[in-house]
C-alpha cells in the first residue's frame, strides 16, 4: 500500500525524558466512534460534526444513580437543561428517570415539550419574569426562589392563584470553596436565608415551601465542600421543622461535579486528577445520614448534575484545512471548527486525537479555528502528528455546554448526530442553512 505523504520535518533531538511528565503513551488514532468509522461519519454528515453517544449518556446516568442511590435511600436526579438541551439528549435522561432542572421560561417549555410532568421540573435562575412565574405555578413546577424581590413578586402573584405554588429556596453558603458563589440565592451566614424562610412560613396559606437548594459552583474539585454544604442545608432544614413546624421535603445539592476534561493550565491531565463521582456522593450522603434526622424523616436528596453526565458522551469530528509556519517559526494548523462551536476551549485543553496511523513523528502546533478573529485559538500548543489538509481529527469530551453555548458567528452550525445503542446514526440537529438563519431577518421597505 502506498503510504500517505508526510511533509519533511526537522526537529532538535533532546536527551532524557520527552516531557516533564516522563514517557506517556503516544497518541493512539481514534478510527471509530461507538463502532462507526469516523471517515463514514464525515463522508455522510459533513465536517465538522458533533457526535453524541447514547450508550455513554446512559452509562453516565446509571453510574450517577448508583453512586448516590447505593448510599442514601431516596435520590432523584434532575437533568440540567442548559448543559445540553438538545431534545434527544434530554429524552435519553428522562427515559432513564431524570426530572428537569431549567433556568428560563424557554427551557421550562422545552422540558414540558419533552413530556416532563410539571411537578418534576425545578425552576432555577436569577432572571425569572412575571410570566415565567405564572407559567411555572400553572404547571406546578417547583420555583427555586433566588432573591427577595422574586419572593415578594411571587407572593403578590400567588394571592390571585387557585393553588399554592410550590417553592424551594436557593441558598448560598460558605462551603470552603474559593471564590465563593454568592450571587445566586439567599446567603446563609448573614441571616438572609432564615429571614426568607420566616417570610415564607408567614405566608404558608399562599405558597408552600418544600425544598432547600444550593449549587456551590461548577467543576468543583473538592468533594469535601459538598459535605459542608449538605451539612449546612440539613441543619437549616431541621431548624425549619423545629422552630416553624415547616418540614422540608427535599434537599437539592445542585450540580457542579467535574468531568475528566483537563483544565487549561493544569499540571496533570484531568483523568489523573479529577475525583470520582463516588467521592462526592460519599461526602454528601455521609453528611446527610449523620445530620441527626430520624430515619423516617430523611429528606429526598436531589442532584442537578450537568457536565458530569454529558461531557464525555460528546465528540467533535473536524478536519484540517491547512498547515502553515508562523513568523516566529512555530507550526500552525487551521481546522474547520472554531471557538464559536467549542466554547469550552476557553476553559479546557481538550484531548485531540488523530484518526489514522501516522509515522511516529510529531510536531507541536498551535491549533486555530477557521474564524477571521484573533481569539480563534483552540489549543496554544498541542503535539500532533504531521497533519495534512483533509486529515480528520476527533476532539473528545465536548458534550457539556458546547451545544448550548455555541454561537452562530461567521460559520453556520453543523449537524449533530446521536449514535444509538445499536450503532445506528441519527441526525438530532440539522446543519444550519442560510435560509434558516435569515428567516427572522426583516429588510425595511426602503432597502428592498
Ligand atoms: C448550570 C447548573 C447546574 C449544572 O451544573 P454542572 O456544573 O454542569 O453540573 C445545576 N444547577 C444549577 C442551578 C445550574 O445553574
Amino acid at each position: 500500500m502506498k503510504l500517505p505523504y508526510e511533509r519533511p520535518h526537522i526537529r532538535k533531538l533532546t536527551a532524557g525524558p520527552p516531557s516533564k511528565f516522563g514517557p506517556r503513551p503516544g497518541q493512539q488514532p481514534v478510527t471509530e466512534l461507538d463502532g462507526v468509522p469516523v471517515t463514514a461519519l464525515a463522508a455522510r454528515y459533513g465536517s465538522p460534526l458533533f457526535v453524541l453517544s447514547e450508550r455513554q449518556l446512559r452509562r453516565n446516568y446509571q453510574a450517577a444513580v448508583r453512586a448516590f442511590g447505593t448510599r442514601y435511600p431516596q435520590v432523584q436526579l434532575a437533568w440540567s437543561y442548559k448543559t445540553n438541551y438538545l431534545n434527544a439528549v434530554c429524552r435519553v435522561f428522562h427515559q432513564e428517570g431524570a426530572w428537569a432542572e431549567v433556568v428560563s421560561g424557554f427551557e421550562l417549555e422545552k422540558a414540558l415539550g419533552n413530556g416532563v410532568p410539571g411537578h418534576q421540573i425545578l425552576f432555577n435562575g436569577p432572571g425569572k419574569r412575571r410570566a415565567d412565574l405564572l407559567r411555572a405555578a400553572e404547571v406546578d413546577a417547583v420555583i427555586h426562589l433566588d432573591h427577595a424581590d422574586e419572593l415578594h413578586l411571587l407572593l403578590e402573584l400567588a394571592a390571585g392563584l387557585p393553588q399554592r405554588p410550590r417553592v424551594a429556596l436557593r441558598i448560598n453558603l460558605d462551603a470552603g470553596t474559593f471564590p465563593q458563589w454568592d450571587r445566586f440565592g439567599f446567603n446563609l451566614e448573614n441571616g438572609q436565608a432564615w429571614q426568607a424562610i420566616e417570610r415564607l412560613a408567614a405566608a404558608a396559606d399562599r405558597v408552600e415551601l418544600i425544598g432547600l437548594h444550593c449549587h456551590i459552583g461548577t467543576f468543583v474539585l473538592q468533594p469535601a465542600a459538598y459535605g459542608v454544604a449538605a451539612g449546612k442545608l440539613a441543619a437549616l432544614a431541621q431548624r425549619c421543622a423545629r422552630e416553624l413546624q415547616a418540614p422540608i421535603q427535599y434537599l437539592d445539592l445542585g450540580g457542579g461535579f467535574p468531568s475528566t476534561n483537563t483544565l487549561k493550565g493544569a499540571y496533570l491531565p484531568g483523568p489523573d486528577t479529577v475525583p470520582p463521582l463516588d467521592d462526592y456522593a460519599e461526602a454528601i450522603t455521609q453528611a446527610l445520614l449523620g445530620a441527626g434526622f430520624r430515619p423516617d424523616e430523611l429528606p429526598l436528596l436531589i442532584l442537578e448534575a450537568g457536565r458530569v453526565l454529558v461531557d464525555d458522551a460528546g465528540s467533535l469530528l473536524g478536519s484540517v484545512l491547512a498547515t502553515k509556519r508562523l513568523a516566529d517559526g512555530r507550526r500552525a494548523t487551521i481546522v474547520d471548527f472554531g471557538v464559536n462551536l467549542l466554547f469550552t476551549s476557553y476553559w479546557y485543553d481538550h484531548l485531540i486525537s488523530p484518526t489514522r496511523d501516522y509515522s511516529p513523528q510529531t510536531e507541536t502546533t498551535v491549533l486555530y479555528g477557521p474564524l477571521c478573529m484573533n481569539i480563534d485559538v483552540l489549543r496554544e500548543a498541542v503535539s500532533l502528528p504531521l497533519l495534512a489538509p483533509g486529515d480528520l481529527l476527533v476532539v473528545h469530551k465536548v458534550g457539556a455546554y458546547n451545544m448550548s453555548q455555541w454561537q452562530q458567528f461567521i460559520t453556520l452550525r453543523p449537524n449533530v448526530v446521536l449514535i444509538d445503542m445499536q450503532g445506528e446514526v441519527h441526525v438530532v440537529r440539522e446543519a444550519e442553512t442560510l435560509a434558516y438563519l435569515q428567516q427572522l431577518e426583516k429588510v425595511p421597505g426602503h432597502l428592498r
